[in-house]
């Protein structure tokens, strides 16, 4: 096998999401992300090998990708966390929060949570600049990395990016600027980010501070299209779309050519239940989708995880918060006090149970689905303090065989 057959093994076994590592790690004359024009992953932003590739190139990959490789927050972070539970992992504090401004509360995807706290952290001058994510400028339904300096950046990038995204495209040249900078980006993101700070030590010297989301998975880009054509929009036409936000989880709005704008319940972009949520296979054995490698993540709050059609406009939104490290504690408290963040109540783990049901049946089985992927030959990812084993062995032997035989089969 080449080293670029090897490299490729990781999208063609569809472990791939698109997150853009490799190419800042290999450089654009080796290395490309781009959009997929045909096949399976088509839509999809997937990597393009332009030159070839030494064994040390491939093997980086491998060491950092979040497909390969999935690093949960280091012990030393975790060590003094006084809560622990066997699927969400160690934590500080579980508590309801929402933005207290209220233009940023509406315009957040939840309640705004993360862009509040991305401008605290600007505005007291914790950091020099937030990465993130923003609507894209070139594919009006995907999402592009950016770098925000001011608070109105940070809300110009409001909102959940549901498309293919690729933050990390440009991570070395951003680490290049020798800044303290803060990441708010997708849980998968960040554990590439504590692989890569086993090999690049300007990862710990200067991201201060890591924000996410409890993440579902994003939705593919075939998906996007049946959704345009259940609703007779010509995917050519759509200049912009808004995945969320304006009222929890409010519209998710198409903007055409011709200006007008259509506004979809968001029940009927992702379906009634998980059941039909449309998802990319790495997301749906994501070993992290809880974001392990945080300081502070950022959910929903709806029981069993799914809205009631219509809600929007009756609900302004409130976030649940994990709060993981000192640092995220410090953070939140810093920014309650200053005015940015307002607290609801304390919640317990039982809440995180109740309230995101998808990702505790997922954490359960993923070593299960793993080892029905190893049956068949495919890669799957290490893991690195994720308790997959132990949680595991908390299933019953026929319920882990059914897993195994449904991941094999699938693959
Ligand atoms: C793909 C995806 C799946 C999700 N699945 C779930 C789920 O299963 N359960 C759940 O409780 N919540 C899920 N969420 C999170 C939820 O939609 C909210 O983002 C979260 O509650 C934070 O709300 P907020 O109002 O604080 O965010 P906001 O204040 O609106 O800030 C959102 C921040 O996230 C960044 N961001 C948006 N999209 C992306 C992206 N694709 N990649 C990286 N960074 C991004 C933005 O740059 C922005 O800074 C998901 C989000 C995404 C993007």
């Amino acid at each position: 096998m080449t080293e670029t057959e090897r490299f490729n093994r990781i999208t063609e076994d569809k472990l791939c999401i698109g997150c853009g590592l490799c190419q800042s790690l290999l450089g654009e004359e080796k290395v490309k992300i781009t959009k997929v024009e045909s096949g399976e992953q088509k839509g999809e932003l997937r990597h393009k090998v332009i030159s070839p590739l030494s064994k040390a190139d491939t093997d980086l990959v491998y060491a950092t990708c979040p497909s390969t490789r999935c690093e949960a927050n280091p012990k030393e972070l975790t060590a003094d966390a006084p809560n622990e539970d066997i699927v969400w992992g160690a934590y500080q504090r579980l508590v309801l929060a929402w933005a207290t401004d209220n233009n940023t509360r509406y315009e957040g995807s939840t309640a705004g949570v993360l862009t509040a706290l991305g401008g605290y952290l600007l505005k007291s001058k914790r950091v020099s600049f937030i990465l993130h994510v923003k609507p894209s400028t070139s594919e009006p339904t995907f999402g592009e990395a950016t770098l925000s300096f001011t608070e109105a950046d940070v809300l110009a990038a409001v909102g959940s990016r549901y498309g293919p995204t690729a933050p990390l495209i440009n991570l070395d040249e951003v680490l290049s600027r020798n800044e303290p900078f803060a990441v708010i980006a997708k849980p998968c993101d960040l554990n590439a980010l504590r692989n890569l700070a086993h090999h690049d030590e300007r990862i710990d010297k200067l991201i201060k501070y890591r924000l996410t989301l409890v993440c579902g998975g994003y939705m593919p880009d075939t998906s996007m299209d049946q959704f345009l054509e259940r609703f007779d929009i010509e995917r050519k036409e759509v200049t912009a779309l808004r995945y969320r936000g304006r009222g929890c989880p409010g519209p998710t709005t198409v903007t055409t050519k011709d200006g007008q704008q259509q506004d979809f319940d968001y029940i009927d972009f992702w379906g009634e239940d998980e059941s039909q949520w449309s998802l990319p296979f790495r997301c749906k054995v994501c070993p992290d989708a809880i974001g392990e490698a945080a300081d502070i993540v950022a959910a929903d709050t709806w029981p069993n995880a799914s809205p009631e059609r219509g809600i929007s406009d009756k609900d302004v939104g409130t976030n649940s918060l994990i709060i993981r490290t000192k640092t995220g504690n410090a953070l939140v408290e810093a920014a309650v006090k200053d005015g940015y963040l307002t607290l609801g109540d304390e919640v317990d783990i039982d809440y995180f149970y109740d309230t995101q049901p998808h990702q505790v049946t997922k954490k359960k089985f993923v070593k299960a689905r793993f080892d029905g992927l190893k049956d068949a030959g495919r890669l799957t990812p290490v893991t690195v303090g994720l308790r997959l084993d132990e949680l595991a062995e908390q299933n019953s032997p026929a319920e882990n065989e059914e897993q195994r035989q449904g991941a094999f089969k699938r693959s």
